[in-house]
């Protein structure tokens, strides 16, 4: 297991930002942490990069736990912070090196996380000089620079430019091929681009736990059907699994199924069968931000 957390809560002073929380991570598995600002996000991120302690509860990370084995965690995890602190007057190559000294690596390895981040045409640089997008891969350079097996990105694509966010996004799921990643994100989008399980926090307890293609599955199906002609309700509404029937718009009518299976042959028997032409046929399905929002209320 490359994280399991048991029953962490952790106050500030009179603040509960955890409450209870309890999962675990796979080697290997990209997961996404995804709730509101004010979660508990960084909180939890925090314990489990050895930077806070727990109120209560065990973590462990890469199989060793993050307070009686800190030294240990650290050797495994890689980390970006929220808010990256980097030394805009440094290069790119010094602030690697710098770091790279602290924790007795060789040379040889900033070139290789300086190719596997993509900042080769940018390494000679200034790290001020950067666009925010390779200040994120300079962030994340830093975090490989000891080979972790684990990586925690917190919030790695907020700020970036849309070029930028899909760069990232991209590099992310690369590294993902060799490294467990848990990042955190409050966008719903990133989750479905990047990640194979999402998990959602809000005021500091777990409220969904789910692979995406469960998320995907479990959702209704809505079909929009466009007839030539008026079709009354009650004849909808005895359509095999129909849960809802709307009419949106002139002869366009929302059915909601409850089943997964593609309902648009149905539709279009039906049509056939009472002497009806289909003008247009879509499938839409609720998307998984609305669902978030309704988590997260
Ligand atoms: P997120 O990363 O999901 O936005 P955080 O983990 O940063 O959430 O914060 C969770 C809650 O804990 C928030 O209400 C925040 O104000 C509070 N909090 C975070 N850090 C501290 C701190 N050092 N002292 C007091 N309260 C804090
Ligand atoms: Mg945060």
């Amino acid at each position: 297991m490359s994280i399991e957390v048991h029953q962490i809560t952790k106050h500030y002073a009179d603040q509960k930002a955890l409450n209870n929380i309890s999962f675990k991570i796979d080697k290997g598995e990209i997961v996404g942490f995804l709730g509101p600002n004010g979660a508990g996000k960084s909180t939890m991120m925090k314990i489990l990069t050895t930077y806070i302690d727990a109120t209560e509860g065990e973590a462990k990370v890469a199989d060793f736990d993050v307070q009686k084995d800190a030294l240990e965690v650290q050797k495994r995890v890689g980390y970006l912070p929220e808010h990256n602190p980097l030394y805009l007057d440094m290069y790119v190559k010094e602030y690697l090196a710098f770091n790279a000294d602290v924790y007795k690596i060789g040379k040889a390895r900033i070139e290789e996380v300086i190719a596997l981040t993509g900042l080769t045409p940018e390494a000679h640089k200034k790290i001020g000089q950067l666009s925010k997008g390779f200040r994120q891969r300079v962030g994340l350079a830093n975090a490989l620079l000891h080979n972790p097996e684990v990586l925690i990105l917190d919030e790695p694509t907020t700020g970036l430019d849309p070029n930028q966010l899909a760069d990232i996004r991209q590099l992310i799921k690369s590294l993902g091929k060799e490294k467990t990643i848990f990042l955190s994100t409050h966008i719903m989008q990133e989750v479905e681009a990047i990640c194979d399980r999402v998990i959602i926090i809000n005021k500091g307890e777990i409220v969904a736990d789910k692979k995406l293609t469960d998320l995907k599955a479990d959702q209704e199906q809505i079909v929009e059907v466009e007839f030539d002609y008026r079709v009354e309700n009650i004849l909808l509404n005895r359509l095999k699994h129909v849960q809802n029937v709307k009419n949106t718009h002139d002869f366009i009518y929302e059915l909601t199924f409850s089943t997964k299976e593609d309902m648009r042959p149905m539709v279009f028997d039906f049509a056939h069968d009472n002497g009806l032409k289909i003008l247009q046929l879509n499938q839409k399905n609720k998307n998984l931000e609305s669902l978030f929002r309704e988590m997260t209320m």
